[in-house]
């Protein structure tokens, strides 16, 4: 039977060395190395706890060389918890051995809203000049990782938490209230997200509310190890989503989704145990407010599925075509979501969905992998290319910003074949239903 994502961490002698883990990885399947598979990962850590291995640069990038993904947490029989083990791992890994510059700035950026803002307006800045400037040839060689860094998405004009009112009204009588988690990727690079978003969540008769003070979820600081700034992070998300009465609090990404079920709980728990600063009353307060969330939190497709009864299609909508779907890794392991999503997409009326042969696999974004390991997401991504091709899809959907940014940045915007266009699923659906009074027209973007 497999084992949840979130569930405790299992001792390591339990790892029967099995294998069942390495089909499941979708590292081990592009490298085929017994060192790059997650059982070798397990006795490597085993090794270094009982102190017969000592930190190393080459430690560290086998432990690096991982998407976090947890598709081993769920094909291992023994219940071993490989993502907690990883975590760990990697915090000892940067205590001891410190990070690149470029890990180190990423850090200091996500580690407060401000700086991310300013980030965010410089970076759009830029893109505006490399736009403008640089010719097509050059523009093209220069990549972050395996992705052209013309291909980036443009970054939001504005913030999209800037955009619109923290308290948005329901259209037509009221349900019940919603939190929005928007995360980073929706408020500074994916507007098209955030506003369809709002457009299903009171076409369906919810009051949205939009805490302005929320910040980044942690879960990329603690992949790096950072886990005092994840910390830091996490109390202003608790404090910020606990002040609001609500029915439940909505994400439009799986790996915040994951932060707010999985992470947030488990680290005040390890916290509690070793801070002397606070009081234990202190993380018992937290540890409640941070369940009261974690009990709250769903991901916007499984609530669409839950409620699609109630929404209105409207019936000029044309067929939009051939539609494929990319399952991120935090909604198959953590939310569990491929089966409803699929359901959903086979019923919708203005689609032909089609699954890809390789819809349930990886495509090496993995928050920063496609940056660190270029070649190995390339690989990943060159493979989900040709399968999406087989099956002529004009819309590649995927719920995750992540894998959206690395699915449209690897495909071919030149080549008629190749030009395909990657969305949020709820763009689609905001996009066909039909619009109350209050809704402006969808944003377009690509
Ligand atoms: S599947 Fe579990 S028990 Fe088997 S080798 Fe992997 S970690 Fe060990
Ligand atoms: S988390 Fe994913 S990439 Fe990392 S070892 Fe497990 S299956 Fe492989």
């Amino acid at each position: 039977m497999s084992t949840p994502i979130n569930s405790p961490v299992k001792p390591l002698k339990n790892c029967g060395k099995c294998g069942l883990c390495l089909a499941a990885c979708p590292v081990y399947k592009v490298l085929k190395e017994e060192q790059a598979s997650p059982r070798a990962r397990l006795q490597l850590i085993k090794a270094f706890e009982n102190n017969t291995l000592e930190s190393s640069a080459l430690l560290k990038e086998i432990i690096s060389k991982c998407l976090m993904c947890g598709s081993c947490v769920v094909a291992c029989p023994s219940g071993i918890n490989h993502y907690e083990q990883f975590m760990d791992m990697r915090e000892k890994m940067v205590k001891d051995l410190g990070e690149t510059p470029a890990i180190r700035s990423l850090i200091y950026l996500l580690a407060r809203e401000s700086r991310i803002r300013r980030g965010a307006g410089l970076a759009r800045l830029g893109q505006r000049w490399v736009q403008k400037l640089t010719p097509t040839w050059l523009a093209n060689k220069y990549c972050l990782g395996n992705i052209p860094l013309k291909q980036f998405p443009q970054l939001n004009l504005l913030p999209f938490r800037k955009t619109v009112a923290t308290t948005i009204p329901p259209q037509g009588i009221k349900k019940g209230s919603l939190v929005y988690f928007t995360g980073c990727a929706t408020n500074y690079m994916y507007a098209d997200t955030g506003i369809s978003m709002v457009g299903i969540l009171t076409h369906l008769g919810y009051e949205v509310i939009i805490p302005q003070d929320q910040t980044c979820c942690g879960i990329p600081l603690m992949f790096h190890g950072a886990v005092d700034e994840a910390v830091k992070n996490m109390i202003l998300n608790i404090t910020a989503l606990g002040a609001h009465e609500c029915d439940g609090i909505l994400v439009d990404c799986t790996t915040c989704g994951a932060a707010l079920k999985d992470e947030y709980p488990a680290l005040i728990k390890k916290r509690m145990a070793n801070d002397p600063q606070k009081s234990l009353e202190y993380w018992e307060k937290l540890a409640s407010a941070a369940q009261k969330i974690a009990d709250k939190t769903f991901d916007i497709l499984s609530f669409i599925v839950a409620h699609k009864q109630d929404l209105v299609f409207d019936k000029t909508t044309p067929n939009l075509g051939n539609i494929a779907y990319h399952a991120p890794c935090h909604s198959r392991n953590n939310f569990n979501t491929l089966p409803l999503v699929q359901s959903l997409l086979r019923e919708l009326p203005f689609i032909n969905y089609t699954p890809t042969l390789d819809e349930a696999e990886c495509c090496g974004g993995g928050g920063t992998f496609f940056y660190e390991h270029p070649e190995i997401a390339k690989k990943m991504m060159d493979k989900k290319i040709h399968h999406v091709k087989a099956v002529k899809a004009n819309i590649w959907l995927t719920d995750c910003p992540v894998c959206r940014i690395n699915l449209a940045g690897n495909i071919d915007k030149t080549s008629e074949t190749e030009a395909i266009q990657v969305l949020h699923p709820v763009t689609l659906i905001h996009d066909a239903l039909k619009k109350g009074p209050l809704e402006k027209e969808p944003l377009e973007k690509s």
